[in-house]
């Protein structure tokens, strides 16, 4: 087993972080005050990194994607985690694995033109009164002629003022529970479509959180994405590859960038006339990030391995989720602690990656979400999930 990282390899990560070293961190304190980042800046940070192939690096070759490997994605957005959320979006994009399932003129129409740059999208499935329970949600899509009228609302959808279209689930058949919604392709400027207020949140400052109302919103045929029906499935197969990166390989890259800081500050803080670093309680602090790190970066490499070689990947994506997300929030923590006083200042970004770290345990599934869905599959399948003799 050779967990070492080829040639190649070390380059995109170097390349990428210096990329956002040089480019991108400049610019966060400016994100932070000013809750925006300038169109201007963002074309400019679109055209940089498209030159150097780091846009839409997940979408295959064939779709003018950059073609990673899940694994060789995941060292990259390990390194997207360095920096913050509305960077990462208008740099390297954020085209949703899930348009992989446009087929026909939808190729065209929505898939290419995400992965060119030229139309973003956003990913709208939770609902004022529906949140974890995805499949009670009350947007419903109803036939209509040759196509579809939409109708109901959304909330909580990351970047949805800048967005020109929505992947939006919806009740196609109310008779079949979790089996009857299904997914659509709605543009923004379509007649009876709102965008609502943009949600204040705790961090993340310069994403937009918007509300999306749909009023008898008249879709036409092409606007289905995929099969009726099977609009959850596809949330479940295509966004767990997003999770992974998103969520889990961005928490491990945040938790490593984060650690650094404290590890520089534990060497040159000086109290009682050393330096803080060499107390014990803070050495604990400090060792049980590296190891929880370490143990969150191999469980993603795991799950990412097990999805490149076509394995059912789904409760190994799910304890990255819940692994990933809460060593990031532990690490986060113990970094405020490490920096005192200036840790809580926001003289300093440590405050802000506190505040930017605690939504990772609620998106994309709450820790508990899929904390339940780990234990049901190891009821179900008893070693296979925990004992490398049994896996498949
Ligand atoms: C910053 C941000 C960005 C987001 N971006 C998007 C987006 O782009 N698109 C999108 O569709 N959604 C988005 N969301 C929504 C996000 O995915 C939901 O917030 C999340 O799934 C949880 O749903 P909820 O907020 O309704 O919480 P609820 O489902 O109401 O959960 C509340 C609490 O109850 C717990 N709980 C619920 N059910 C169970 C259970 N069965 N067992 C144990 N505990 C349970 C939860 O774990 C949680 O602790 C975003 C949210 C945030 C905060």
């Amino acid at each position: 087993m050779d967990f070492s990282l080829s040639e190649d390899q070390r380059t995109l990560v170097a390349m990428l972080r210096r990329f956002i070293e040089e480019k991108l961190a400049p610019l966060e304190e400016t994100v932070e005050r000013e809750g925006r980042l300038a169109p201007e800046v963002a074309r400019d940070l679109f055209e940089q990194s498209k030159a150097l192939g780091f846009y839409a690096m997940n979408i295959p070759e064939e779709f003018g994607g950059g073609g990673l490997s899940t694994v060789d994605m995941m060292l990259a957005e390990e390194q997207f985690g360095r920096t913050t959320d509305i960077l990462i979006r208008r740099s390297f994009g954020n085209v949703y694995e899930v348009l992989l399932k446009c087929v026909g003129p939808q190729v065209e129409r929505w898939l290419k033109p995400a992965t060119r740059g030229e139309r973003t999208c956003s990913i709208a499935i939770t609902e004022p009164e529906a949140g974890s329970d995805a499949a009670s949600i009350r947007t419903a899509a109803t036939r209509a002629g040759g196509g579809w009228v939409l109708d109901g609302k959304k909330h909580f959808i990351s970047d949805g003022l800048f967005s020109d279209f929505f992947v939006v689930s919806a009740v196609t058949d109310p008779s079949a529970g979790g089996r009857g919604i299904s997914l659509f392709l709605v543009d923004r400027d379509r007649k009876g479509v709102t965008i609502g207020r943009d949600q204040p949140m705790m961090g993340l400052r310069g994403t937009s959180h918007v509300e999306l109302f749909f009023d008898r919103v008249e879709l036409d045929d092409q606007c289905l994405l995929g099969e009726p029906g099977r609009g959850l499935g596809y949330a479940l197969d295509t966004l767990g590859r997003v999770r992974l990166g998103q969520v889990g390989a961005r928490a491990v890259g945040k938790a490593t960038k984060i650690l650094d800081l404290a590890v520089g500050q534990a060497r040159e803080r000086r109290q009682f006339g050393k330096a803080i670093g060499e107390f014990q309680l803070i050495q604990k602090m400090i060792a049980d990030s590296v190891i929880e790190i370490n143990a969150a970066r191999l469980l993603l490499w795991n799950a990412a391995a097990a999805i490149d070689a076509g394995r059912d990947a789904r409760a190994l994506i799910a304890m990255v989720k819940v692994n990933a997300s809460e060593t990031l929030g532990r690490v986060a923590d113990r970094a405020v602690q490490i920096f005192g006083g200036m840790g809580f200042s926001r003289d300093l970004p440590i405050e802000r990656y506190y505040r930017d770290a605690r939504v990772y345990r609620i998106f994309d599934g709450t820790t508990e979400i899929h904390t339940a869905g780990i234990a049901r599959a190891a009821l179900k399948s008893g070693g296979a999930l925990y004992d490398p003799v049994e896996a498949v």
